[in-house]
């Protein structure tokens, strides 16, 4: 695979998902950060979304709940550049319905390597960061190579 690169404004379009279980970790993690948030474009799968937004008063652009296509539509979005960090707190304790598309979801973040935190200690390291409060530049695969050589 041939990269090429991507600037993350300093401005990011982040994105919050949160399974039941820890929706309480991730909206705590969130009005503990809120400040650091509120620099920023959020939005979040239905339910974690709306819960943030209610909760802390952030503006967060609420999509589908997670289970009725919600991870997808994030996925969307990672794969068109339109996502800059995802904080993303799974479960890794109990099944979910929609299994198949948190494995999708994680899978496109990996795919255009978008910083990623899974559990709070990595939230927390990601927010004290440089990548969250400057411009930064970031490798992504090179899709117009990817696709000419495809179809050579
Ligand atoms: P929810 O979806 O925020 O609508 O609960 C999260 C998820 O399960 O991916």
């Amino acid at each position: 695979m041939q990269f090429t690169t991507r600037t993350l404004k300093a401005k990011k379009n982040i994105a919050l998902v949160a399974h039941d279980h820890l929706k309480t970790a991730l909206l705590n993690w969130c009005k503990s950060n809120k400040e650091e948030l509120s620099h920023h474009h959020l939005c979040g799968t239905g339910t974690t979304g709306t819960l943030i937004k209610n909760e802390t008063g952030l503006e967060v652009k609420a999509m589908l709940s997670g289970p009725m296509g919600g991870d997808q539509q994030i996925g969307a979005l990672i794969a068109e550049g339109k996502i800059d960090i995802l904080i993303f707190f799974w479960d890794p304790l109990n099944a979910v319905p929609h299994d198949p598309d948190v494995k999708a979801l994680l899978r496109l973040a990996t795919v255009w390597n978008i910083p990623v935190a899974t559990n709070q200690a990595t939230a927390n390291a990601l927010v004290q960061s440089q990548i969250f409060t400057n411009e930064v530049t970031i490798d992504i695969p090179d899709y117009q190579r990817y696709l000419a050589e495809r179809v050579k």
